[in-house]
C-alpha cells in the first residue's frame, strides 16, 4: 500500500454562541489518500497548518532529494509511521509549526491503520480500557455568577467533575473556586487551570486556597517555561501541579520531569505531534510514576484522538470534555457524549472511528488544496 496525496479542504469558521459562551472555529479537513482507496481524515483547528502539510508535500521531493535517508510522503507505506515520521521531523524539526504539521499527518497515517485493520485506534495499540470519566471543562467568563449557573448546568448534565478556566486574576480567581466548590458540594472533583496567569507569589496564594477547597488538579499556574517557578510550586502546594500542554518536543517534558517542575503532565496532539508523540510522552511519564492527563479540548476529531490514547495508557485519569458540551462539534455526526455515570465509552468504528459529514463540510469549504493536483 502506498500514500497517493493529500488534500485539504479549508472551511469557513464555524461560530458557537450560547449564553454567555462565544467561540469562533477555524478548521481545516485533511486527507490522505492510498492506492488501496482507504484514506485517512482528520481535521485542524488552524487550516493555515493544514496548507503547510500540502505545502511540504509539495516541496518535500525537490527541496529534500539529497537527504539520502528521507522518505517522500507521496510513495511511501502509510504503516511506516516511525519512518516517515522521524523523516519529517528531522527536516521540519526548525520551524515553529512543525509538531502541528505532523499531528495532521500522524492522525490519518493511524486511520488508514485501524480503517485497513478494521480496528479502532485504541485497539491497535493495545487498549487498557473501554471507557473513561470526563470533566466539564468550562470556558473563561467575566462574572462569578456565570460559574455558578455554568457548574449547575455540568451537574444537570451529568458531571462529576469539572475543570475551571477562571477569568486570571487571582483575587476573582479565589471567589470564583469559592462559589463553584459551595455550588457543587464536597463530591464533584474540581480541577483550576488559570492558564499560566499569575506570577510566583500569586500562583502560590491560589494554590493554597484551593488546597483547602480540595481541588484535584492545579493546572499551569505559572508559564510552562518558569521551570524554576514551578519547581518552587510543586515543593511548597500538596495539591498535584500539572504543567507541558504547550511543550512542543520530547525534550522538553524531559527536563519538566528532571527539574521537578511538575506533578503530572499535560499534552496535546497538535504540539507535539498527534498520536505517536502523545503515547511517547504518556510511556515517558510513565516511567516516572506520573500521570500524563490528555487535553481533549476541541472538535470531534481532536477529542477522538485523544481519546484513544486515554484508552491505551493507565497513568490518565480524565477525559476533557469542553463545555457547552458540543460546542466545537462540526463535519462530523460521530461525536463523543458523556453516559448518565460521566464517563465517555470507546470509539467502535474503525480508525479514530469518526465518518466525514460530506453536506456540512461541502456547504463550509471555501477551498482545496491538493498535491499532486485534483488528487481526490
Ligand atoms: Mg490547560
Amino acid at each position: 500500500m502506498r500514500i497517493v496525496g493529500v488534500e485539504v479542504r479549508v472551511l469557513k469558521p464555524q461560530e458557537f454562541v450560547e449564553e454567555a459562551t462565544r467561540i469562533n472555529v477555524p478548521a481545516a479537513l485533511i486527507r490522505i489518500f492510498t492506492d488501496k482507496g482507504v484514506e485517512g481524515v482528520t481535521m485542524l483547528e488552524e487550516s493555515i497548518y493544514a496548507e503547510e502539510l500540502v505545502m511540504k508535500f509539495r516541496t518535500a521531493r525537490r527541496w529534500l532529494r539529497s537527504v539520502e535517508d528521507f522518505i517522500p510522503l507521496v510513495g511511501a507505506d502509510p504503516f511506516d509511521r516511525e519512518r516517515i515520521e522521524k523523516s519529517f521531523w528531522d527536516q521540519y524539526f526548525f520551524q515553529r509549526s512543525a509538531p502541528t504539521v505532523l499531528c495532521a499527518l500522524d492522525e490519518c497515517l493511524w486511520d488508514i491503520a485501524g480503517k485497513v485493520l478494521g480496528m479502532p485506534i485504541y485497539k491497535l495499540i493495545g487498549a487498557y480500557r473501554e471507557r473513561i470519566p470526563a470533566f466539564a471543562s468550562t470556558q473563561s467568563y467575566d462574572r462569578v455568577e456565570d460559574y455558578v449557573r455554568v457548574a449547575e448546568r455540568c451537574l444537570e448534565e451529568g458531571f462529576k467533575a469539572i475543570k475551571i478556566h477562571p477569568p486570571r486574576y487571582w483575587r476573582k480567581d479565589i471567589e470564583v473556586c469559592r462559589a463553584v466548590r459551595e455550588t457543587v458540594g464536597d463530591d464533584i472533583v474540581l480541577m483550576l487551570d488559570p492558564f499560566h496567569a499569575y506570577a510566583r507569589d500569586e500562583a502560590l496564594k491560589v494554590g493554597r486556597e484551593i488546597e483547602k477547597l480540595d481541588f484535584y488538579w492545579y493546572e499551569d499556574p505559572l508559564p510552562t517555561t518558569d521551570i524554576e517557578g514551578l519547581a518552587y510550586l510543586c515543593r511548597k502546594l500538596d495539591i498535584q501541579v500539572l504543567t507541558g500542554e504547550d511543550i512542543h518536543d520530547l525534550y522538553g517534558y524531559a527536563e519538566l520531569i528532571t527539574r521537578g517542575a511538575a506533578d503530572s503532565l499535560r499534552c496535546v496532539d497538535v504540539n507535539v505531534g498527534g498520536i505517536t508523540s502523545m503515547l511517547k510522552v504518556a510511556h515517558l511519564a510513565e516511567i516516572f510514576g506520573m500521570n500524563c492527563e490528555l487535553h481533549s479540548w476541541g472538535h470531534p476529531w481532536q477529542q477522538a484522538a485523544h481519546l484513544h490514547v486515554m484508552l491505551a495508557i493507565k497513568n490518565c485519569r480524565f477525559f476533557e470534555m469542553p463545555f457547552p458540551v458540543g460546542i466545537f462539534d462540526q463535519g462530523t455526526k460521530d461525536v463523543i457524549r458523556i453516559d448518565r455515570d460521566g464517563y465517555v465509552h470507546a470509539p467502535r468504528k474503525p480508525g479514530l472511528g469518526l465518518d466525514v459529514d460530506w453536506d456540512d463540510i461541502e456547504r463550509r469549504t471555501i477551498d482545496v488544496i491538493s498535491y499532486p493536483e485534483r488528487v481526490s
